[in-house]
């Protein structure tokens, strides 16, 4: 990449490297490492101004340090007169950075250090004429339901906001961090992260992005190569050396000469997607084998894909697709006006509307959803339900407590309010006297998930408009390991994925603990079929 001698005042990457910077202990080097100019600039080759930036990242590539030089650079420049902020997800977070690597940077650069006001503080620094603030974001009070970070911070301005190991932030104060910007004529943002979950955090942020890739020129065939996407075909070895290969002519290609190119360069957000691959003192052979057998190297596949590709990753154990949905539609049925039932119906509060699934079982373990609805309000559902002989229904206690106990007193069939519990040692607790179902949550998604997954378990209608949204619905929770409590002790929770739109896998699961409190359809012209199949082999 050539540098245009017009630019180089504001070119962070060149002035790190004329003045030799010495980052974590090493002079600043540009050599293979051509991708980080065009991140560590305000403006994109292609000429875009970054309002607003997303990279998507595995770890370990200089990233962090490199937005550290651009703001170090931009301070002592004067290019964000209102000042820089760079959210870390914790409070201890910021204090290990700024004690191992950003006071570490000003010490042993003077070009910096003449510039800096006090190097021992931890949270707000003065470079330049400019404040360079570090926050934690951990520290969240909740006001009336709404996440709000802590005061201290709430006044600080900023022309530039980062926030780094973005899926880690509590998705209210990620959202927030935006008021720092109200009086900004620059407005930039930032996110950066390691991905954790797909079509979430950093990852949903770079999928509405114009989705940057590093593509390589070869030499031979004057083909692009994208390391990233071709992973592993992209990878030759040679006398058990690995280095890049164009996969159109299988020469060795040179990670220098890439471009970032955007897939839809229509859209505002500039996102980069970078992994370990283009980092130059990286083995590629061992790539290779780590990704052959990540067990080996103490890892597994979710950390390979999410800290070497920079890829997001989940289990088919831990959430739905679209597809497990659809491949329990039976054709030979259309959704039901009505039903002899005995049926169950499970409901969920969203914010326009009730989900409700009503259906039967067909054996203890086997059910059959006849009907999934919206429907505006509580008297909306009091009419659906009357068509279908309900048994027992189950809703959330919350936020309706009050219409739900109007339907406890008015309905002819017992409704029961849940609560989700963490902690519940059981799968689930039934108060008779006040009809309150208390759940354990991770085990009633858990529950959903496998009858949707075990063949034959879960028949729904064939697939219409609305089983589009309910089969979407499904998949907007994700089984992970996250720190609870005070202790941040990991545990299995779902959250929210996707447009966090759950309402219908909520609702199955209230269907699923209401299914409970109800019979077995009567079966008709019992007496001429024969109930058991003969299953003898007769020789
Ligand atoms: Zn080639």
């Amino acid at each position: 990449m050539e540098l245009d001698p017009k630019n180089r005042v504001i070119d962070a990457a060149y002035w790190a490297w004329v003045n030799q910077l010495r980052i974590d202990g090493r002079p600043f080097d540009l050599a293979g490492r051509d991708y980080q100019m065009e991140i560590m600039s305000p403006e994109t080759e292609d000429g875009k101004v970054k309002t607003n930036e997303v990279i998507r990242k595995g770890s370990q590539i200089g990233i962090t340090m490199g937005k550290v030089i651009e703001i170090t650079h931009g301070a002592i420049h004067g290019l964000y007169p209102q000042g820089i902020i760079y959210y870390f997800p914790s409070q201890r977070a910021v204090e290990h950075f700024s004690k191992t690597r950003f006071k570490p940077f000003i010490t042993d650069n003077d070009e910096i250090r003449k510039y800096c006001n006090d190097i021992n503080a931890v949270a707000i620094r003065r470079i330049g004429s400019t404040n360079v603030n570090f926050f934690g974001c951990s520290a969240t009070v909740r006001i009336g339901g709404q996440a709000k970070d802590s005061t201290n911070v709430r006044s600080t301005p900023a022309d530039w906001v980062l926030l780094d190991e973005r899926d880690l932030f509590d998705d209210e104060m990620a959202k927030q961090v935006n008021q720092r910007l109200g009086n900004s004529v620059i407005n930039r943002r930032t996110d950066i992260g390691t991905p954790k979950l797909p079509d979430d955090g950093v990852d949903r942020i770079y999928g509405k992005s114009d989705q940057r890739r590093w593509q390589i020129k070869c030499i031979s065939c004057r083909k692009h190569t994208c390391m990233e996407s071709e992973f592993p075909n992209c990878i030759g070895l040679r006398d058990g050396v690995g280095y890049p290969k164009c996969v159109h002519c299988g020469a060795e290609i040179y990670t220098s000469n890439g471009l970032w190119i955007p897939d839809y360069p229509g859209k505002d957000v500039v996102g980069y997607w970078v992994s370990q691959l283009l980092n130059p003192n990286r083995d590629l052979a061992h790539v290779l084998k780590e990704y052959d057998d990540p067990e080996a190297y103490d890892m597994n596949e979710g950390e390979f894909q999410r800290t070497v590709m920079g890829l997001p990753f989940v289990s088919s154990e831990d959430r739905l697709t679209e597809s497990d949905v659809y491949a329990c539609c039976d054709n030979g049925y259309q959704m039901a006006y009505s039903h002899d039932g005995p049926c169950a119906a499970g409901w969920d509060v969203g914010p326009n509307a009730l989900h409700v699934v009503i259906g039967h079982r067909i054996t203890s373990d086997r059910y059959r959803l006849v009907r999934m609805a919206r429907v505006p309000d509580f008297d909306a559902l009091h009419d659906l339900l009357g068509r279908y002989n309900i048994k027992a229904g189950v809703g959330d206690a919350q936020p309706e407590v009050h219409k739900m106990r109007d339907m406890q007193r008015d309905e002819n069939f017992a409704v029961y309010m849940c609560y989700y519990s963490p902690h519940l040692k059981t799968f689930d607790k039934w108060e008779q006297g006040t009809n309150i179902v208390t759940v354990n949550r991770t085990e009633v998604f858990d529950a959903t998930h496998h009858v949707v997954t075990s063949p034959g378990r879960l028949m729904i209608p064939r697939n219409c408009e609305e089983v589009k949204i309910f089969a979407h619905q499904m998949t907007c929770a994700a089984k992970s390991l996250e720190p609870t409590g005070v202790s941040q002790i990991l545990t299995y929770r779902y959250i929210k994925v996707g447009d966090k739109q759950d309402h219908y896998r909520n609702a199955l699961n209230y269907f699923y603990l209401a299914c409970k409190k109800i019979g077995l359809p009567p079966t008709k012209n019992s007496r001429n079929v024969a109930t058991t199949q003969d299953m003898k082999f007769k020789l």
